[in-house]
């Protein structure tokens, strides 16, 4: 059993005709639409992860529309959490909001999904419309990992620790992982970016960052599923979270939301 803390370490304003994928499909007007960036921690009684590592100051700086809103380091020491005892990072996908803060974990294991590193290794992943949404040093950090044996790498489907299942998704991203994860509410279901915003499963409607349209309806199909056999589904950046979930108080309580 896990207990779940969402960090909103993030936030941006963004047209929604960005957004959505071919968004002139649906007629509507164009307007603003909020975005959250979370981190997880994952406890359990023995162990402390992560689920991603968020973005850093210098990089955010250079994406308009986007700003920080705590320092990971800082969310964590105010959650009353030891950086040293995060014995391992889950990392989603390579995109550059999400392996932000890799370098500040020496110390921690790496998770990362096989089919994620192979892409980011090729070489038409340097082309713009890919390598735009990546950090170099980022991806040069997760692929040393993978090579010095610091990063393991999870399949399809697998088991990365009792009770934390990683389903490997297109769509977003080309190799990224679904977590679906055991707490004492029933299981819950980290989208990451499979599924960005509450919107995109109710209304079918993909997000504008897709390498493979098909395989996006696809990964909005199982996450489907699985809510379908009962399982909690947190979207990777809705704002609707913060409001959905409890804020978990004190000194986090302005940003640290608690799922389970
Ligand atoms: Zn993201």
């Amino acid at each position: 059993m896990w207990e779940i803390v969402a960090i909103r370490y993030g936030q941006a304003t963004l047209p929604r005709s960005v957004l959505f994928h071919h968004y002139g499909a649906y007629d509507e007007p164009d307007a603003p639409q909020d975005m959250a960036y979370y981190v997880y921690v994952l406890r359990s009684d023995e162990r402390t992860l992560l689920v991603d590592t968020g973005f850093r100051p210098e990089t955010v700086a250079r994406r308009p529309g986007r700003s920080g809103i705590v320092e990971l380091p800082d969310a964590l020491a105010r959650l009353g959490i030891d950086a040293r005892s995060i014995d391992e990072i889950i990392v989603t996908h390579f995109h550059w909001d999400h392996t932000g803060n890799l370098h500040r974990f020496p110390g921690a294991g790496l998770v990362v999904p096989e089919a994620e590193a192979a892409f980011w290794s090729t070489p038409v992943a340097r082309h713009a419309p890919f390598w735009s949404h990546v950090e170099s040093d980022d991806v040069e950090l997760l692929l040393s990992a993978q090579r010095e044996g610091r990063a393991r790498t999870t399949g399809a489907d697998e088991t990365v620790a009792p009770g934390i299942r990683a389903i490997t998704v297109g769509g977003h991203s080309p190799g990224q992982q679904v977590l679906v994860v055991d707490t004492a509410r029933g299981p819950v279901v980290l989208t990451s970016d499979a599924v960005h915003l509450y919107e995109e499963l109710e209304l079918g409607r993909p997000f504008g960052i897709v390498v493979d349209l098909r395989e996006m309806y696809a990964a909005y199909e199982l996450v489907r599923g699985l809510e379908a056999d009962g399982a909690l589904v947190v979207p990777g950046h809705d704002p609707e979270v913060t409001r959905r979930f409890p804020s978990v108080g004190g000194d986090a309580g302005s940003f640290a939301f608690r799922i389970a």
